[in-house]
Formats: structure tokens, sequence, C-alpha cells
């Protein structure tokens, strides 16, 4: 989900009622639904309560170009069929939320559904520099892992809607790592005291739920990347053909548990308990080293040389991750 304190006042239930009526009502018009197909994997994008044509087509085109986004992990949908539904919002709806998606939420009842609220004045340029809709899709990698799980799953859509965007050419590489850095500074100022698993199951502590989760997985595709000659897209390329399904809830231990299996190591399940337990923003002193990047002056800096840039280029960069059977 998009962790903005002002959802809840867009009043979700009675737009979805209202949308769910309209759509009834209508015939079929062009472009209010498509389906877009991936390596034997389906996504079906819906838009409803939009009259015109020329904006369905418009919003279609955008959730496509994300799709393709999502496509950079391993070429396919991470689920053989999920949809996707678009819906209008007013900005009267969302005054206070500037965000072009003021509201987007992954649905697993029944089967695995995105939803995405989309503000009606938005143009196709702002839609296209907004980072919801690729976090939402980000949300089909993994199954459901409860409340307990919430860190890791906020965690894994907060740290790939950074890198798919840098590989789909949405994001230069160097904003992709500046989005990541200032996420981890905003963990970083939660200050609580609690362990992260108790943020995640009492929904507190939102930055450090989203964003030490974000450090959890970007440790994990370091490693992978540097010590086992693979990656996070690999490791959830082998999850998703074996284990995922779009509905019903995994234990987050489980969930480790089969990616370790699938990685033939222990990257995940040996920091797992650590981040749970975690008190405070875990350092990436170590992990910033190996991708080549310091800091001076309040400023990011880069390494052009040498196998950290490599590594941190194999990341984000354009075309990186070819498509890959499972
Ligand atoms: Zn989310």
């Amino acid at each position: 989900m998009r962790p903005i304190g002002t959802i809840p006042r867009i009043a979700a239930g009675a737009l979805l009622a209202a949308a769910c009526a309209a759509s009834a009502a209508q015939a079929p018009a062009p472009d209010a639904e498509r389906t877009l197909r991936a390596g034997g994997s389906e996504l079906h994008v819906s838009v409803t309560g939009v009259d015109d044509p020329r904006r369905r087509a418009q919003l279609q085109d955008w959730l496509a170009e994300v799709a393709r986004a999502q496509l950079t992990a391993f070429g396919r949908y991470p689920l053989r069929s999920a949809r996707v539904r678009i819906e209008p919002v007013g900005r009267e709806t969302s005054r206070d939320d500037e965000s072009p998606v003021p509201w987007g939420q992954t649905l697993r009842r029944g089967d695995a559904a995105v939803l995405l609220f989309v503000r009606d004045d938005a143009t196709p340029a702002e839609l296209r520099a907004d980072w919801t809709a690729i976090h939402e899709l980000s949300h089909l990698f993994h199954p459901y892992l409860g409340r307990d799980g919430r860190w890791l799953s906020e965690g894994l859509a907060s740290y790939y809607q950074n890198v798919l965007r840098a590989r789909a050419g949405l994001l230069s590489p160097q904003r992709a790592w500046e989005l990541l850095d200032a996420g981890f500074g905003r963990g970083r100022r939660e200050s609580s005291g609690a362990p992260l698993v108790e943020l995640s199951r009492r929904h507190e502590g939102t930055m450090r739920v989203y964003w030490a989760g974000a450090a959890f997985w970007l440790q994990a595709d370091v490693a992978l990347r540097r010590e086992h000659g693979t990656s996070l897209d690999g490791v959830l390329s082998r999850y998703s053909a074996c284990c995922l399904t779009g509905t019903g809830e995994v234990a987050p231990a489980d969930f480790i548990a089969e990616l370790d299996r699938l990685s033939g190591t222990t990257v995940f399940s040996s920091n797992y308990p650590r981040f749970a337990q975690s008190r405070q923003f875990p350092s990436l002193d170590a992990t910033y080293r190996d991708l080549a990047i310091t800091r001076s002056n309040g400023e990011l800096h880069f390494g052009q040389h040498g196998p950290g840039a490599a590594l941190r280029r194999a990341i984000t960069a354009r075309g990186a991750t070819r498509p890959a059977a499972p």
C-alpha cells in the first residue's frame, strides 16, 4: 500500500461502491479493458468510471509502460493472471494529497488485484513520474505475509519501485539511488526504539517499516550478486514459478526459508531475525561500500570504476536483466 497519511480520507469504500455501480451500468468501451501478456502470464487492466476514450487510452498506455518496468525483473508477470483496476478520483476528494495517484492498494480476495485511484486531472507526465503503480505491481512478487511480514512486503515494493523504474528508463539510475537513500534517511529518523516486527504488526513507524524493509532486500540483492552469482530477480523468478499464489497467507519465516532454498544460500535467513528484532535502522555502510556509493557534504557520490560501480550498474541499468525462463 502507498504510505500516505491522507489515504483514509479518500473514503475508499464509498468510491469503490460508486465505481462498481457505474461500471456495471456501462456498455463495454474501447480501452476499458486491455490484457497485457508476457511469458505465459497475463495482466488484465480495466479502467472504470472514465467516459473520455482518449483518457482511457492514456491511462491504459501509462499502465502498460509501468507493467513493462515490472517485466525488467524476470520477463514475465509474477502471477499467471492478475488484475489491475484504474479509477478516477477528483481533486476535491483528495485535496490534501497532491499526488497524481493518491491511493493504491493490492487486494487478494478471490484473485490478486491492484487497485489504483488516479487523479482525474493528472497529466501523462505526472503519472509517468509517480511511483505508486510500480509499488503496487511490485507487491505481486510476494505472497501475503500478514501483519508481521509487512516490513518485508512493503520493503520489497519500496526497493523495486525505484530499481525497476530505473531499468525501464522512468528514472535515471542516479535518481533511483538518491530516492532509495532518501527513503533510508526517513526510516532512520523513526526513533521509537521498538522492534521492527512490532512496528510492522501494530501498523506504526511507517517509514522504518517501509525503508528498513527496503534495506533488507537491497542487502540480500547485493549479497546474491556479489557472492552467489544470482540476484533477487532470479530468486523471485524461481519463487514465482514454484510457489507463488495470488491469495492465501504465507508465514514470513516460511517465505524466507523458501527463498534460501531456491537460492541455495542462507542470504535471507542470516539477516531475517536481526532485521525483525532491530530497534533502530540497520547500518548500510558496508552495502554502500560494496556499491561504490559515498557521501560527502550531504551529497551522494557514485564511483565510476571497479567492481562496486559494476555491481551498482547491474542493479539499475537499462536492459541489465534479460527475460528469463522460470
Ligand atoms: Zn505497499
